[in-house]
């Protein structure tokens, strides 16, 4: 089993590896807790909490190092010149906050654990946090 970058390294603009890497190491304690009696358990569950967050990051990774670093001028320009507008126009402001946060999907998938989708972790209220921050 593999957690952080060995498990999905991506390029570093949305600051999150370090932070992944920690949630798959909570994220892989709780499963082998969890799969105490069935241990060939633990895999599937521990990718399963995983999957969705990663999933979208490696997306977004993929989809925005081209912007970050390449020899593309035309990148460059709509960096510099059209995405730094862009992103002053709500919603915009909020979902950077949350991508570079790691908040725009939930870092443990729900529903999977069914009465217990947060691992136990006694988690602030990011969102409320969030949404404080930028009033
Ligand atoms: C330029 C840059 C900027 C970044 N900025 C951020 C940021 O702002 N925020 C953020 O969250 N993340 C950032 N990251 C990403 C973050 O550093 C990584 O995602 C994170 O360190 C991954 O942790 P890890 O434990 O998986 O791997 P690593 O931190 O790479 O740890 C792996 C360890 O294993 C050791 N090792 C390797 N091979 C062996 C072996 N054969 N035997 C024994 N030991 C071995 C290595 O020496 C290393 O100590 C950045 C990365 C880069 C390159």
């Amino acid at each position: 089993m593999f957690i952080g970058d060995a498990y999905h390294s991506t390029s570093p603009q949305l600051g999150q590896g370090a932070n992944m890497a920690l949630l798959d190491a909570k994220a892989l304690d709780f499963a082998i807790r969890q799969c105490a009696d069935k241990v060939h358990e633990v895999g599937e569950l521990y990718y399963s909490l995983r999957a969705r967050q990663i999933i979208l990051f490696q997306f977004l990774s993929r989809f925005l190092t081209p912007f970050y670093q390449s020899d593309s001028r035309v990148l460059g320009f709509i960096r510099d010149h059209v995405v730094s507008q862009l992103v002053k126009i709500p919603p915009a402001p909020r979902l950077m906050a949350a991508m570079v946060s790691g908040l725009m999907v939930e870092p443990f998938s729900r529903g999977l654990l069914g009465a217990n989708p947060i691992l136990q972790l006694d988690e602030p209220d990011w969102h409320k946090w969030n949404d404080q921050r930028l009033q």
